[in-house]
């Protein structure tokens, strides 16, 4: 079946028309993946580390490109994208250095003489499905640390970033070997035909369908690791300056319409909460919105058409629930699917739009009395990805910072942004299996063998 992407500021603008891969392209991709992944787990470990080097190296040298069409097909604002293109290039030279780490460990054995070790070895062919919102940095940091520790890549690219991975693969293609990492155009079918071929999974998106593949792949006996969606809360202190943290909470909320799973969805504020959300509506009203091509741009549209009712909807509905529109609330007008940056408060903790990622620019004020109850309110959703706390008391952040359930805690820092160096992941609903990233990919991308070796005599 034809499938399209198109660019969400200007929807007649059509990115890429292409085939969905069907079961027998999907099998077939499988089996040259899979003849390329015995070749490439038997080469040295200097000769995977020089290719992913060449694949770094000429991502760096398209990384114009790439900033231009992230521009165009997924609507990210240009400085954002470009930082995007940016971070998948250091990305692939980390994971080029990884591909040279020790690859397993030794033991006291039985005896002095006697050998017990542990090492590292591929699982196979990876499956990898990504969303479209990092339509560069996700693909690649999964890509990076499979291809770094021996396996083939089979990526199911989401529908509305297939231009951006086919390209991709054009680019990597030169400098690996073939077969070795192929993208799968195509939705929900392509992704579970691929499953049915793949020797581990790694997935990013929404928690239903996360949820979906985990229960697949372990159907199928093979691992998977998922990681999902958020509904990431800022915790302002009392003592925090209001200025400075409504506009790291803003950008943090609103960057990119918000379509981040680490964006800020609910800001918690302690004691009154009057001087913070003013601060915090200026800064939001102060976004430039508009055209993700131009360089000023923080609020670009979201992606589709339906994403972005879904944003009003939920404003309507918040306002229904007795919730109060601090700014925002509307959708644009003219083409493209822009939505207003939306600020909610006067809601309970309970109401939907504090309970449910709506993945667009709207973020709901909680008021609480004290730090027990900030707790409460943050831990009080089936999330639990990233929380930030805005302090100036070290103990009361390193307080904090111990009662969230959250995967990640950022202290005087946005909500959203990844560190490619540190494992990456959540709790509760939010993931699933090991952590991505940093080292600890290598968990996820090989399986350990443990040898014994003793002197044949004595
Ligand atoms: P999505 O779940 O709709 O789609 C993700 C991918 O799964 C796409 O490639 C899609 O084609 C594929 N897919 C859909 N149904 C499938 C099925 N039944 N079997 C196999 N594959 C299937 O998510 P999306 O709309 O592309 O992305 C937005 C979501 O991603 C948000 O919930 C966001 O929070 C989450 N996200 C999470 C992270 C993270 O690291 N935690 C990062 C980015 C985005």
């Amino acid at each position: 079946m034809g499938l399209q992407s198109r660019s969400p500021q200007r929807p007649d603008d059509l990115v890429a028309e292409f085939e969905e891969a069907g079961p027998e392209q999907v099998a077939e991709a499988a089996g040259r993946a899979r003849a390329a992944a015995g070749r490439w787990a038997d080469a040295s470990a200097v000769e995977r580390a020089s290719a992913l080097q060449a694949a770094a190296e000429a991502l760096a040298g398209a990384a114009g490109e790439l900033t231009g069409l992230m521009v165009r097909e997924v609507g990210k604002p240009v400085t954002e994208a470009g930082a995007e293109a940016a971070r998948a290039v250091g990305i692939v030279r980390y994971y080029a250095q990884q591909a040279l780490d020790p690859d397993g460990e030794t033991y006291p054995g039985p005896s002095p003489a006697a050998l017990l070790q542990s090492r590292r070895r591929p699982r196979g062919v990876a499956g990898l499905i990504t969303p479209w919102n990092f339509p560069v940095a996700i693909p690649m940091w999964k890509a990076a640390p499979a291809l770094a520790f021996g396996n083939a890549v089979l990526l199911k690219p989401s529908p509305e970033a297939t231009g951006l991975a086919l390209r991709l693969a054009e680019l990597l293609g030169p400098a690996l070997p073939d077969g070795l990492f192929q993208v799968l155009p195509g939705g929900a079918d392509t992704g579970r035909a691929m499953l049915g071929q793949v020797d581990c999974l790694s997935f990013t998106g929404s928690v239903a369908v996360g949820r979906q593949v985990a229960v697949a792949a372990t159907e199928r006996g093979i691992p998977s690791q998922a990681e999902m969606g958020g509904l990431n809360a800022s915790i302002v202190l009392p003592d925090a300056d209001p200025e400075r943290a409504a506009k790291v909470v803003a950008g943090a909320a609103m960057g990119y319409a918000g379509q981040k799973c680490t964006a800020t969805s609910r800001v918690i504020v302690v004691g009154d909460p009057g001087p913070f959300t003013e601060a915090l509506v200026a800064s939001v009203q102060g976004l430039a919105v508009g055209d993700p091509a131009s360089e000023s741009t923080v609020v670009g549209p979201v992606i589709t058409e339906p994403a972005r009712d879904r944003v009003v909807e939920a404003a309507e509905e918040a306002a229904a629930d007795g919730g109060r529109l601090l700014t925002g609330g509307k959708a644009g007008d003219g083409a493209g699917w822009f939505v207003a940056p939306t600020l909610v408060d006067g809601l309970s903790p309970d109401a939907r739009l504090a309970q449910e990622e709506v993945f667009g620019p709207i973020t709901v004020v909680l008021p609480v009395a004290d730090e027990d109850e900030a707790v409460r309110v943050a831990n009080g959703v089936r999330y639990g990805l990233v929380g930030s706390v805005f302090t100036r008391d070290l103990d009361r952040a390193l307080r904090l910072a111990a009662r969230l359930d959250t995967g990640m805690i950022r202290v005087n820092a946005p909500t959203s942004g990844v560190d490619y160096l540190a494992p990456f992941g959540g709790e509760k609903d939010s993931s699933f299996g090991p952590r991505e990233q940093g080292k600890a990919a290598r968990e996820f991308y090989t399986s350990t063998r443990t040898i014994t070796i003793l002197p044949a005599e004595g």
